[in-house]
């Protein structure tokens, strides 16, 4: 279903080393602009008296954005060729990061700018660890601001060293790096006239290269229930499919409690009842025996089934002003379910300076580690998978305020001497 769709990329990189201008040089270089921007920037970069600032087009679309009340993430699209992209943004740092870990940026790419003068430094650090952490498949590497450094080949190649032994330390491969200049406008949408050694791709070109969303209507269903509803006589079951797909007669099981129904229909509000479903789509099923899933029941097929635990490990990127501690309690959100969770142990945390892992007795704000969870009961998850919303939590306060992302990755053993839950 997502065939089709536009590839989401995410834009991401230390302050100041040229986000803002990458964006609103890509939009004009690609004829992205609306009509009168183009004007508009010309003029507020003049009455500053600089020359054409890019980041001045980001601003003007933050001001739009700021009057949406409601709205913390913009989607600016954007075309190339006959591919559609859209670059998923958030007007702050800490907002962009919770889109990152709750899936709202749902990125298939990502372009990360580093200042080829500068080098990485702490948020690229930071940046480069959520990448891994959310699974982002492709990262392309912009080497901005070359023109800071005379589009000398040699220095240029030192920051890319330095960079690439930071990625491979997080497993994350590098489609490419592409040296650039946003402001100048060199190697965005058009081959720099300053660097003939370069034989790359421009990251248009790059971007281009980046596979299109992959389908996922092939893997083994997994259906979370949204709500049950009654209609006259019966109980209709609505939920998004996740992926996989629901036919009129396969088998379902219903979430922990393992009982097994069969569809008996796919109701349908527009059109005549439909045969089939897959992955995108939401629909309404009826049950046959007419059994009554709660919110949050996974739906998938025998055989298939996803992990059960009670207690589960899990990266987590910490979003809390305050440390996280062992024994704090949280709600997990994962899908349409809800749990109540402990933090039993908190096994390892990653020091920035060098990305490497240590045992901490707490995870600072902004931190990175791998903790244990302990739920009251056991819980359906499949464990985390780039690409998907699989094992995807969350962890919110009693305020429902989002205080760390969690995806889990798997059951976790239970430590001798400490007590079973279940
Ligand atoms: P952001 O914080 O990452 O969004 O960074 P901005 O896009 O606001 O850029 C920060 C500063 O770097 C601005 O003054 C830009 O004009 C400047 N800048 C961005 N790209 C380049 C570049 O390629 N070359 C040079 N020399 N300056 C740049």
């Amino acid at each position: 279903a997502r065939q089709d769709a536009a590839t989401p990329i995410v834009i991401v990189g230390h302050v100041d080393h040229g986000k803002s201008t990458l964006i609103g040089r890509l939009l004009h270089d690609t004829d992205n602009l609306p009509e009168g921007r183009v004007a508009q920037i010309v003029e507020s970069s003049k009455k500053r008296g600089l020359k054409v600032e890019w980041s001045f087009l980001l601003d003007s679309l933050q001001i739009e954005r700021d009057q949406g009340v409601t709205v913390d993430s913009t989607r600016i699209p954007f075309r190339l060729g006959d591919r559609e992209f859209v670059i998923v943004d958030a007007p702050g740092h800490r907002q962009f990061l919770r889109n990152m870990i709750t899936g709202a940026a749902d990125a298939e790419a990502a372009v990360l700018v580093v200042d080829a003068a500068e080098g990485a430094q702490e948020q690229t650090r930071r940046h480069a660890m959520l990448l891994r952490l959310i699974g982002i498949r492709h990262v392309i590497v912009l080497m901005n601001k070359v023109d800071l450094l005379d589009y000398d080949p040699a220095r240029i190649a030192e920051t890319e060293r330095a960079v690439a032994a930071l990625l491979k330390q997080l497993d994350i491969e590098v489609s490419l790096f592409v040296p650039a200049s946003a402001r100048e406008g060199d190697n965005i949408a058009s081959r720099s006239p300053h660097m003939g050694w370069y034989q790359g791709p421009t990251l248009t070109e790059a971007l281009a290269l980046v596979p299109a969303p992959s389908g996922r209507a092939d893997l083994p269903l997994r259906l979370p229930v949204q709500d049950v509803y009654r209609f006259d006589t019966k109980r209709v079951v609505v939920g998004r499919i996740e992926r996989g797909r629901v036919k009129v007669g396969d088998s379902l099981v219903i979430g922990t409690h393992g009982t097994v129904a069969r569809v008996a229909s796919i109701e349908s509000w527009h059109t005549a009842p439909q045969i089939s479903a897959v992955a995108g789509q939401s629909v309404a099923i009826t049950l046959e025996p007419d059994v009554i899933p709660d919110r949050g029941d996974l739906l998938h097929q025998p055989g298939e089934t996803p992990i059960r635990a009670a207690r589960i490990r899990s990266r987590l990127f910490w979003l809390r002003q305050e440390p996280l501690r062992v024994g704090e309690s949280f709600r997990l959100r994962l899908g349409t379910a809800e749990h109540q969770v402990t933090v039993a142990s908190i096994d390892s945390v990653v020091r920035l300076d060098d990305l490497t892992e240590h045992p901490a007795d707490h995870v600072p704000p902004e931190g990175f580690a791998e903790i244990t969870l302990a739920a009251s009961e056991s819980i359906l998850f499949d464990a985390f998978a780039p690409g998907t919303t699989d094992g995807r939590g969350v962890l919110v306060d009693r305020h429902q305020r989002i205080v760390g992302g969690a995806p889990l990755i798997g059951p976790a053993a239970i430590a001798s001497g400490t007590k079973a839950i279940h």
